[in-house]
């Protein structure tokens, strides 16, 4: 658990110090759950967008992309049930004066049950050594099996009480397990209480004129309330999707974990539109494509996972996550939700407006079923930058930073460093900087030892690092160090192109899906 701890603190100052993610209004002591985006957080976040763009939207002859604005009619809100249900189960430590949501308490405890499991099984892969089946341990050893069955059990009664609306349950259980405030160390708990997460605004000048809005908690009601005009100006044939990205907003009770949970936060969501009946087949398909985007970055198998929902939300028939191993341990990074028609019917009902589709394949009218795919963009972030930042020992008993970020997600593809700051060689530093930056986000720096600044460029992940030495002025070639293997190689200058290209194009990374 320290070391987890200490993982993550890592993270978070490496974030600041490299210029990826800062404090909002940092001068003043920032804003709670608030960040700011950096130099470089700002092009790494935008390569994520632009993947997931990618990927969801030009790739698919029939999905199409969409930027509805924050603000929407408040009646949106009514009808998607956000106003009655988009609430979270609170609880407050009487000693303490901690809130806390009730849920992430007991699934907290739920996670310290599952880092026993995998205590458990270190334990015995070392013991086994080669011979150790990690499936048929997990499956049969008696004390693993008795965590696990715990946990379930745990789970399932607490998505029923929320489910149920049984508050008094949820206290119950949190009594019952024992669960103490990690602050004050006391079980001296008040009752839950369900919580609104949408933040109010105003809308207008005069006090009796405006009119009460809430900044969108979610992006995909823009979706829905424009799927309509989509459709019918894009003349599109269900099967189709639209996709979406921007900003939402929710006032979270526990804001923690750094970018992890925030309070302004951007998502990238796609509503996929069917037929209803065939919706159980589009949220298989549509699971397993996401997982296969995920895995094209290389970012390791072994760190995903689904998880099934017991409770589902008032709008779903099935809804599943993919769970990312952040350095505090598996949770949430996407969801993947078969809304049904809940939200186009309901819309329907409060604006008046039919939303339904003709069917020209089995003349006849419906309103379609939704399957979306839902994700953090700075979860996502987080967990790219997080899986990447890495201390590696070398050969000279020394140690390195580096970030080894999947080349295409790199902010800075390429350094251009001339050897020394004289005999002509940053002019020709500046002239390879001048050729690529058409088709390379890339930095030049002639600033201090080159060692240090091939270190500088490892921290913030930078793909390749290009040096102009003496013999360059003479054949025209260079050096290229490639940041994971710091080898080293001669190439052309006329080479640069290709050879950079290869690494960091997204093409060459989709194609791994
Ligand atoms: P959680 O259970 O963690 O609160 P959620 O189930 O409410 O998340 P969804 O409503 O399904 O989340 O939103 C879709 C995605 O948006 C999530 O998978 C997550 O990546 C992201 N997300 C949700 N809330 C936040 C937040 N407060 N900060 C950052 N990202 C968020």
């Amino acid at each position: 658990m320290a070391n987890q701890e200490d993982q993550f603190k890592k993270v978070v100052s490496h974030a600041k110090e490299y210029g990826f993610v800062f404090q909002s209004s940092e001068i003043y002591d920032g804003l709670s759950a608030v960040y700011d985006y950096a130099q470089n957080g700002v092009e790494l976040k935008k390569n994520i967008r632009d993947y997931w763009w990618k990927a969801m939207v030009q790739m698919h002859e029939n999905i199409v992309g969409l930027d509805a604005a924050i603000f929407m009619h408040p009646t949106t809100w009514k009808a998607s049930g956000h106003v009655d249900a988009f609430n979270d189960p609170l609880i407050d430590n009487k000693d303490s004066k901690k809130r806390y949501r009730a849920d992430v308490l007991i699934e907290d405890y739920v996670g310290k049950l599952d880092a026993k499991i995998e205590k458990e099984v270190e334990k015995a892969a070392k013991r086994f050594g080669e011979s150790f089946d990690k499936d048929q341990f997990l499956a049969t050893n008696p004390r693993v099996v008795g965590y696990k069955e715990q946990g379930d059990a745990i789970l399932k009664r607490m998505g029923q009480s929320l489910e149920k609306e049984d508050l008094a349950d949820v206290k119950a259980l949190i009594e019952e397990l024992e669960i103490a405030c990690p602050l004050s160390g006391s079980r001296n708990w008040t009752d839950v209480k369900q919580f609104n997460l949408m933040f109010g605004t105003k809308l207008g000048a005069s006090a009796d004129t405006a009119m009460d809005l809430y900044l969108r908690p979610e992006t995909a009601q823009g979706i829905f309330v424009n799927f309509l005009n989509v459709q019918k100006t894009g003349r599109m044939k269900i099967p189709f999707g639209i996709a979406q990205t921007g900003k939402a907003f929710r006032n979270e009770i526990v804001a923690r974990q750094f970018i992890f949970r925030m309070r302004e936060f951007e998502q990238m969501e796609m509503q996929f539109f069917v037929r209803p009946g065939t919706q159980k087949e589009w949220y298989e398909s549509w699971k397993e494509t996401r997982l296969k985007w995920h895995l094209s970055l290389g970012m390791g198998a072994e760190n995903y996972r689904f998880h099934d929902h017991e409770k589902l939300a008032h709008y779903a028939d099935a809804a599943a996550d993919i769970e990312f191993k952040f350095p505090f341990g598996f949770k949430e990074l996407e969801g993947i939700h078969s809304r049904t028609d809940f939200d186009l019917s309901s819309h329907e009902k409060f604006s008046g407006k039919k939303l339904q589709y003709f069917d020209p394949e089995i003349n006849e009218r419906y309103i379609p079923y939704v399957v979306e795919t839902s994700i953090g963009l700075d979860r996502m972030f987080l967990a790219v930058f997080s899986n990447a930042l890495q201390e590696e020992e070398l050969d000279n008993n020394t140690t390195r930073t580096v970030l080894k970020l999947p080349a295409v997600l790199a902010p800075t593809k390429a350094a251009i460093l001339p050897l020394v700051k004289k005999d002509g060689l940053p002019e020709v530093a500046k002239k390879i900087v001048e050729d690529l930056k058409w088709d390379f986000n890339v930095d030049y720096d002639e600033k201090d030892a080159v060692g240090r600044r091939y270190r500088r460029q490892d921290a913030v992940g930078t793909p390749f690092c290009i040096t102009v030495d003496h013999d360059t002025l003479n054949d025209n070639t260079v050096t290229i160090r490639h940041r994971d293997s710091m080898e080293q190689q001669r190439v052309k200058i006329e080479d640069l192109r290709e050879i950079i290209k290869k690494e960091v194009d997204v093409k060459t990374w989709l194609m791994k899906m």
